[in-house]
């Protein structure tokens, strides 16, 4: 255990240290009073947590980034001792797939191939869950004063509506009281800070413990704020309060699945879409609007669920306009599924071993072993996070250095930059700095990279 000064791990010391995720779970865990909050960088944090007994005992086991909570290897080995595989990137597992689902409009209506919602729907379909706790979009978000939040599906057909990834900060406190009120079984989407704090909660809490019988993880680069919404809207001339609905990933027909293209539905009706690339902002490996727990993260692929989805970033799929996924299984449950539904055509999927999924991730794996192994031995004040990756910089190339140094400074400063930037009423300052910072961020990442459209995401394996 590394705690400095031997501080105690509390939610207000997790936040000044930089380690809050904002998952949420401090608050949502039966001992605790308090709330959810936006901060001025559009990132949630629990304020006035008041607790029984949490504070001093229960939080530091609670919390996903406490130095005192498990790792991911003890959670995983003890969840799912079924799983023999293990692989130093990708953690234990039972099996790992590469495909899609070919029935019904899953795929088309998915942020990749498909499989997360299929997998939720026939987790209740065969009467193995009562409901889902998801990501879902806000109703009406001017006056939820926010565009997602996580909430409770129990129909083949809001699960459905859940469907696609969600950028944008979201906190599990209020899904967790209602899991707590209303007997059933439910399953739990997260990314990976989140299952894992799912499972710590679970570890601690018996009724949560029986009612949320499955996790499924998504794979995950890095969280955004708020900000990167009211970013697109600001670049694309729309004011924010017109903003209805944001659609981050709109497949098309001739468009590669790793060309992004964001949709926005607006109050007027109107829909207006884009592709990312032309954001100042929308290179996911410059680090935008990354939450600043991210750069202390060394779990990509969700170890601790019980069955993980991602994309798979690497050819031929990465430009399939489809959508393709990589699945990763742990729990024999899912993985029973996952084989039924291949058996009997459902599913088009082929079995692959830990080292292509691996690759799929590569750049998001470079960050949280060799770019953390880095960022772990600057100084840090206050609580320091302990975790699988030793710090070092011995054998990391000065480019590889620099990338991580702008990464950091990137996510660091714009939401800082942005927010002053509307303070003073000149969004093109936030613009320039963010137009000028990707051009050095480009220069050191893709420098000797053959870049065509097709091949985006390969470059973005290579930052
Ligand atoms: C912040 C973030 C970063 C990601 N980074 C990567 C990455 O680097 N590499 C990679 O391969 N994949 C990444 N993913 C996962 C990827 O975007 C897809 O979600 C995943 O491949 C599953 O696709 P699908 O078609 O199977 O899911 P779908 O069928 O589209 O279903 C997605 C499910 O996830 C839920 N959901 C969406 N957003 C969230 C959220 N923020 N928190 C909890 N639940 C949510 C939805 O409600 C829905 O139930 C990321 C996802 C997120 C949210």
């Amino acid at each position: 255990m590394k705690v400095e000064d031997n501080l105690p791990v509390n939610p207000e010391l997790m936040v000044q240290a930089d380690l809050c995720i904002g998952c949420g779970v401090c608050v949502g865990s039966m001992q605790a009073v308090g709330q959810m909050q936006f901060n001025g960088q559009g990132n949630l944090i629990p304020v006035n947590v008041q607790t029984k007994d949490l504070r001093s005992r229960l939080f530091p086991q609670l919390c996903p980034f406490s130095p005192e909570a498990p790792t991911e290897d003890f959670l995983s080995e003890s969840l799912f001792p079924e799983s023999r595989q293990s692989h130093p990137e990708i953690g234990r597992f039972l099996a790992a797939y590469v495909g899609y689902v070919s029935e019904g409009n899953f795929r088309e209506r998915a942020s990749s191939g498909g499989m997360l919602t299929w997998l939720l729907e026939e987790l209740l379909r065969t009467g193995q869950i009562d409901g889902v706790a998801h990501v879902k979009a806000c109703n009406n978000p001017q006056s939820d004063g926010r565009f997602f939040r996580y909430q409770t599906s129990r129909t083949p057909e809001e699960i459905h509506q859940g469907a696609q990834s969600r950028y944008y900060p979201v906190e599990l406190s209020q899904v967790l009281a209602e899991i707590q009120r209303l007997p059933g079984r439910y399953a739990v989407v997260g990314i990976p800070c989140f299952i894992k704090a799912v499972q710590l909660l679970r570890r601690q809490d018996p009724i949560l413990r029986e009612r949320i019988a499955f996790t499924l993880g998504l794979v995950c680069g890095h969280m955004k704020s708020t900000r990167f919404v009211e970013s697109i809207a600001m670049q694309i001339g729309v004011p924010l309060e017109q903003v209805q609905r944001i659609d981050f990933r709109r497949k098309a027909p001739h468009r590669p699945a790793n060309a992004y293209h964001f949709h926005l539905m607006l109050t007027d009706g109107r829909n207006i879409e884009g592709p990312w690339r032309q954001l100042v902002d929308g290179d996911w490996g410059a680090g935008f609007f990354m939450n600043s727990a991210c750069n202390f993260c060394d779990d990509v692929v969700a170890e601790t669920a019980d069955a993980s989805c991602g994309d798979a970033w690497v050819e031929p799929y990465a430009s399939d306009p489809g959508g393709t996924n990589i699945v990763i299984t742990r729990s024999a449950t899912l993985e029973a599924i996952v084989r039924h539904g291949i058996s009997n055509g459902r599913l088009n999927l082929t079995a692959v071993d830990g080292n292509f999924v691996a690759r799929t991730q590569a750049a998001g794996i470079r960050q949280r072993r060799e770019g953390l192994a880095y960022r772990l031995t600057w100084p840090h004040s206050g609580l320091r996070p302990r975790k699988r990756v030793n710090p070092r910089t011995n054998g990391i190339r000065l480019r590889r250095k620099l990338i991580y140094r702008l990464r950091h400074t990137i996510s660091r400063w714009s939401p800082r930059i942005y927010a002053a930037a509307q303070r003073v009423g000149f969004p093109g300052l936030y613009r320039l700095w963010a137009w000028s910072v990707l051009r050095v961020y480009k220069v050191l990442a893709y420098a000797g990279v053959r870049t065509t459209p097709r091949k985006q995401n390969t470059d973005r394996q290579n930052a």
